[in-house]
């Protein structure tokens, strides 16, 4: 059993990669033979293994890393059809993948994921035996305990416990988390913002979503929706979104958004680059299209910048052609709608990202719930 000290120490690493020793002693404030003691636990656990040697001033000393094969954690995404579901060990790599039917009710996804573990475990022999848990992402609101979703327009659903369904139908530990919020666990544990204590991520694919990690924490709001960028109000009385309102910025600049706007008008194309290719030939529609989607996400994320100073704002984009036009415009908009003395002052970060993420997001859900306990203060 791993007591409170050494998650302490997991956390360390899991936040900064191998470490020696003498730099986990100084993270923790612990003396060297503490220290000592405590790796040795770990490495008799078989969490903990010698990572290589390092050479620099003074005695060359050992870094020591998580061991990739201690754990695996599945990871389900319910925001694609089908849904990916897919097998990570404790460094995040994805060493399974195969995708279920997605569906609304409940307990049929829970069904489905327990029909479908086995297969994922036949890629390592000890996978079964070593699951730390099993993690779920969907769009919507969910918990601070990440069982619950309070309430989601794409499932229909409220208040739906499914991390306690899923748990039920597999024996595994589970739980869910929103789509968005769940990419930044994975950024910050696995992924390019191990560094970063606070950093905003927004991820655009056929939908927008954003999340914030603040002192190295998820920050999830009063009710779980801290981060709901898609359904500010961009246009006042503009088109009408799911959600009920209008004018959001999910109408103007998602994916969803900027191909039904191209097709409205005519244009035979199924990917961002399309429509960034017909604008670059002239096409003032296509032009307008990309203008207005940039433009209205950029002012957004200016928002954000204005409301949270973050040290990153970190864009995770599922298409290509994040480089012309409406790359272009949407980086304008931000520099134009921040106070001057912010103007270049937060560095954005465009990552292009498969269409995993999700469920890579999802899996870390699990194996942070595993290494560090619940994602709560
Ligand atoms: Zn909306």
């Amino acid at each position: 059993m791993l007591t409170t000290s050494h998650r302490q120490l997991l956390r360390v690493i899991s936040e900064s990669g191998p470490l020696s020793r003498t730099e986990m002693a100084v993270a923790l404030g612990l003396s060297k033979a503490a220290m000592s003691g405590l790796a040795r636990d770990l490495i008799d656990l078989g969490v903990l293994h010698e990572a290589g040697t390092v050479y620099g001033q003074g005695r060359p000393s050992t870094r020591l890393d998580l061991q990739p094969e201690w754990a695996f954690f599945a990871g389900i995404s319910l925001i694609q059809d089908p849904a990916p579901m897919i097998l990570c060990d404790l460094g995040g790599k994805v060493i399974a993948r195969i995708d279920m039917p997605l569906s609304r009710d409940p307990q049929t996804i829970a069904q489905s994921i327990a029909e479908r573990l086995p297969e994922l475990f036949k890629v390592h022999p000890q996978a079964a035996a070593k699951i730390g848990g099993i993690g779920i992402a969907l769009s919507g609101f969910v918990d601070e305990r990440q069982a619950t979703c309070i309430q989601s327009t794409l499932l229909n659903w409220q208040g739906v416990p499914l991390a306690d369904i899923v748990r039920e139908h597999t024996g595994i530990n589970a739980f869910i988390e929103n789509d968005a919020k769940a990419i930044a666990v994975h950024e910050k544990l696995f992924g390019s913002t191990r560094d970063q204590q606070n950093f905003t991520v927004v991820s655009l694919g056929d939908g927008i979503g954003c999340a914030h990690v603040i002192d190295g924490r998820l920050y999830r709001g009063n009710h779980g929706g801290a981060g709901e960028i898609a359904h500010c109000t961009i246009e006042l009385g503009g088109a009408p979104c799911r959600c009920g309102k209008r004018g959001c910025l999910d109408t103007i600049a998602s994916m969803n958004a900027i191909k039904e706007m191209a097709r409205v008008e005519g244009f035979a194309c199924t990917t961002l680059s399309d429509i960034e290719q017909i604008a670059a030939t002239g096409n003032a529609a296509a032009i307008k299209i990309l203008h207005r989607a940039g433009s209205a996400l950029g002012l957004a994320i200016a928002n954000l910048i204005q409301i949270n100073d973050p040290g990153l704002i970190l864009i995770t984009h599922t298409e290509d052609g994040l480089q012309g036009l409406f790359g272009t415009v949407m980086q304008q908009a931000i520099e134009t709608n921040v106070l001057p003395r912010y103007a270049g002052q937060t560095p954005i970060r465009l990552h292009r990202v498969s269409d995993d993420i999700w469920a890579r997001g999802a899996a870390s859900i699990a194996a942070h719930n595993f290494l560090i306990g619940p994602n709560t203060n």
